[in-house]
């Protein structure tokens, strides 16, 4: 994920639905975490008793929403901006958090740039329809409009412009 050129949401959805939400390096599924927010106030409206479970954190922490830490969809740039890579869509792939930290070492991402693609090949074969839980996010955000923050109203046009 850039931390320097900010891509347009569009631009990151047609890079998840082109890569089937799996990251390119380890080729596990990845989650759309916007999702994970609004399933975490779901269950909060929902009465349901006990401690908070840890679904979502702003900042993805392994305490506070493990499964984003390990599994969150980020944008990968394959050659990095900083060596001259550019934000077209063949230099942008669909990685998980972990990967993509793992990227940051340049060490690491010369090495995995030569992995690629890594071919795990299931027993039923690889998943045609995961779709990161992006229609559920759809879904909850279209059932609350009034209360997206500006980002989820881009994120719920980008994902429906792709639908279409
Ligand atoms: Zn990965």
């Amino acid at each position: 994920m850039s931390k320097h050129v900010p891509l347009p949401k569009a631009v990151q959805v047609a890079v998840f639905h082109r890569d089937l939400w799996l990251c390119r390096w380890c080729k596990r599924p990845v989650i759309f975490a916007p999702v994970m927010k609004y399933l975490k106030r779901e269950l909060g409206e929902s009465g349901v008793v006990g401690p908070q479970p840890a679904y979502y954190h702003a900042h993805w922490t392994r305490e506070g929403a493990p499964l984003l830490d390990e599994l969150g969809a980020v944008i990968d740039h394959v050659e990095a901006v900083a060596k001259g890579g550019l934000n077209d869509l063949d230099n942008l792939a669909t990685a998980c958090n972990k990967c993509n930290a793992r990227k940051s070492d340049a060490a690491q991402h010369e090495v995995m740039k030569k992995l690629k693609p890594k071919p795990i090949k299931g027993k039923y074969g690889e998943p045609q329809n995961w779709d990161g839980l992006s229609s559920l996010f759809v879904m909850l955000a279209r059932r609350a409009p009034a209360t997206l923050t500006d980002t989820e109203r881009n994120w719920l046009i980008a994902l429906t412009a792709e639908c279409q």
